[in-house]
């Protein structure tokens, strides 16, 4: 038997729906934000499927969790897969959750099978993917990699004030059994398996993407600053009302993001002070989220953004400031390889896809070989209750992630460059 016939399509199945009943809501959905009570149950059960394959189990100083199976030879760098098990308020049961399930299942079948593999493989849960609960979200990945502090990170706060220390301090507290493992440990590549969350490969009924890049984005921050009036007796000519304004430029901006090809353009999330029915508002906050597979649309539309805001306020003041900016990259070329010849070996369709979502395989771009494996979602339907992937595309999506990265694994040199690079 190979080692994919190893994959065990109705464990792995059930595995994803187990998990999916923590922090399960109406509908069908999951609410499982990071560092909650409902994110710290769920790594108790990814870390009993592990225990009881007798898997290296580590955390960090971030809270990543990973679940390790050893090679034959130890100490050259290893193969790294994974995603995360946080979730949006109103997300589904597949999104990031299939990424660390398909590595778990992959790493059953790698140890069933008995195949040889030099280099370690090590599944992650990263945290704090989404970035719902503290934004911006890929705080794990980040961490590791070193584009971000874990000073930095530990300051942001939820909208309560909770911040991610003290909920890192209470995770401690929790598994306090666990080994710690240092930041920026070498990785020889990594591959992220994740639902596509959008809709191309179920139209094209194919069950695998190979990712090729993931499009650039621009997450900013809008203040519209008023003043707080009496609803009754405020005429308007004496108002300097924030709810009004910032409806005006919102309008402008979409207006003008209406037309250019591939943008992505969203105003997601209002603040509005003090949000008090019958006060004229004297502050709204929004957000931007801007994305575009161009790295150079983007900065030019970014310096638009700042340019009709201005010209768009009347009364009011206006800030613009940017959160989080990240440009378009493109997956390594022995990675997206490979991902096809696996594919292709086990008569599994295969197309290259490249992704309009972020994922924390971009930030493990920047150290190691990296790519990633899309299955379909149906309708395209993501951050939905709804979100849905047939059983027989997430075992596809599986078993091309396992050939993958046992092939990886064994593999003694990988050239770090792209193909536009060589
Ligand atoms: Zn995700």
């Amino acid at each position: 038997m190979s080692v994919t016939e190893h994959i065990d399509g109705e464990r792995l199945w059930a595995n994803l729906m187990e998990l999916a009943e923590i922090g399960g809501i109406a509908g069908g959905g999951v609410n499982r934000q990071a560092l909650s009570d409902e994110e710290f149950s769920a790594r108790e059960l990814c870390i009993s499927w592990a225990e009881a394959y007798g898997l290296g189990i580590a955390t960090d100083d971030i809270g990543n969790l990973f679940f390790r199976v050893e090679g034959s030879e130890p100490d050259l760098p290893l193969v790294m897969t994974g995603s995360h098990i946080d979730s949006q308020p109103t997300g589904g049961k597949f999104d990031g959750a299939f990424g660390v399930l398909a590595g778990l299942e992959a790493v059953r079948a790698v140890i069933d099978s008995g195949v040889d593999h030099k280099r370690s493989i090590e599944v992650v849960a990263w945290l704090n993917e989404e970035g719902s609960r503290f934004a911006p979200g890929m705080m794990g990945s980040e961490a590791f990699v070193g584009v971000r502090s874990l000073d930095e990170i530990k300051q942001v706060k939820d909208k309560n004030g909770v911040s991610v220390e003290d909920e890192l301090a209470r995770l401690e507290d929790r598994f306090a059994d666990l080994r710690k493992l240092p930041f920026g440990r070498e990785v020889f590549c990594f591959v992220e398996a994740h639902i596509e969350q959008g809709p191309i490969l179920e139209k094209e009924k194919t069950p695998v993407g190979a990712v090729t890049g993931i499009q650039g984005v621009r997450r900013m921050r809008v203040k519209i600053t008023g003043e707080e009036a009496h609803a009754g007796t405020t005429p308007y000519d004496l108002r300097i009302d924030a709810v009004q304004e910032a409806s005006r430029v919102i309008e402008k901006l979409y207006e003008a993001f209406s037309d250019i090809e591939d943008i992505r353009f969203t105003v997601g999330m209002l603040t509005i002070k003090p949000n008090v029915p019958s006060v004229v508002a004297s502050e709204v906050l929004f957000s931007i989220d801007l994305r575009h597979p161009s790295s150079e649309t983007l900065a030019t539309c970014e310096k638009r953004i700042g340019e009709l805001v201005s010209q768009s306020v009347t009364n009011c003041s206006a800030d613009v400031w940017c959160i989080a900016e990240a440009d378009t990259i493109t997956f390594d070329e022995n990675v997206i390889g490979a991902i096809e010849v696996e594919s292709q070996r086990l008569n599994i369709p295969c197309r290259r896809i490249f992704s309009g979502a972020g994922h924390d395989a971009r930030q493990m771009s920047y150290v190691c070989p990296s790519g990633m494996i899309f299955v379909p979602s149906c309708g395209g339907i993501s951050h939905n209750v709804n979100e849905h992937t047939d059983q027989s595309d997430i075992v596809a999506g599986t078993e091309v992630l396992c050939a993958t990265l046992v092939e990886l694994a064994n593999r003694l040199e990988i050239s770090s460059k792209t193909e536009s690079q060589i």
